[in-house]
């Protein structure tokens, strides 16, 4: 037993029944019905945005991903339209009547976001950004805060507890692999962080197999993987077409594959007692 398991953070779960459902625009997060988020990695037209949510959501996507800020690990490689990309994201977002997500890199934007942003994601990169966190936790919007690469179950939640110590409880955990010997994956998804997390804390806990993989033929496994181990939901990248994507082509889903996700995914849903 760790000894921050029983400690009593605002993150930490009560009991059994302590789960926190986070509603934003008609979808409720971390509740029985999986969360299921899909969008490009990053926004890099209107068309293509417009097309992606419009399959997306026929196939069963409730909230639409797209980064604007895009933390490159090259500073030569595309890094977002920025705030015009928000502008179309959020546009995109009414059309379909979809919350929409996107990452915040610094507080500089942060009003820009509340105003356009449904979710508001905190990559894996500023995980300890603790001044970002603070100025997050001072607002009441939903916050989906990503697992660092180099990060402990633990430090992860103390992140959590920054958002939520200022007053916004609005936390959704994101586990999105982390980086260990191995090679061949582009990180390593961390499953049993899932049943960890979810019997740590009341938070709701989605998985990112994407960025846990870097692979798309991996991103089907890993996703039905994660809803079998209790995840509340799911972030996928998807396209229509992935080898135009100025991002993470290699492991983003066609729409072909997202469909193939969707309905095998349903009996995994169905197994553990959730639904779609
Ligand atoms: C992303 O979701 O676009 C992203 C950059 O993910 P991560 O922070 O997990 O690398
Ligand atoms: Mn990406």
């Amino acid at each position: 037993m760790k000894n921050f398991e029983y400690q009593n953070y605002i993150y930490s779960r009560k009991d059994e029944n302590d789960n926190t459902v986070i509603s934003v625009k008609g979808v409720d997060i971390g509740s029985n019905k999986l969360t299921i988020m899909a969008g490009p990695c990053v926004i890099d037209s209107y068309d293509a945005t417009d097309k992606i949510a419009a399959k997306v959501k026929d196939l069963g996507a409730s909230v639409l991903r797209g980064g604007a800020f895009k933390p490159r690990t090259s500073p030569y490689s595309f890094q977002g339209m920025g705030t015009s990309g928000l502008d179309i994201l959020h546009d995109i977002g009414n059309k379909h009547n979809m919350p929409v997500i996107s990452e915040i890199m610094s507080a500089d934007e942060l009003d820009y976001f509340i105003e356009r942003i449904d979710i508001i994601q905190v990559g894996a990169r500023n995980m300890q950004n603790f001044d970002l966190l603070k100025k997050l936790g001072r607002t009441n919007k939903p916050i989906l805060l990503k697992r660092g690469f180099a990060n402990t179950i633990e430090e992860f939640l103390l992140s959590a507890e920054y958002i939520m110590k200022e007053g916004n409880k609005n936390v959704i955990l994101c586990e999105r692999g982390i980086r260990t010997y191995e090679t061949f994956t582009r990180n390593t998804l961390d499953i049993s962080a899932v049943p960890v997390l979810k019997r740590l804390t009341h938070l709701p806990v989605v998985v990112d197999p994407s960025h846990a993989s870097g692979i798309y033929w991996l991103v089907k496994p890993l996703a039905l993987a994660a809803v079998a181990a209790g995840a509340d939901g799911l972030i996928i990248e998807t396209h229509i077409n992935p080898r135009e994507s100025s991002c993470d082509p290699e492991q983003t889903l066609t729409i072909e594959s997202f469909t193939s996700l969707m309905d095998e995914l349903l009996p995994v849903a169905k197994a553990v007692g959730r639904t779609i």
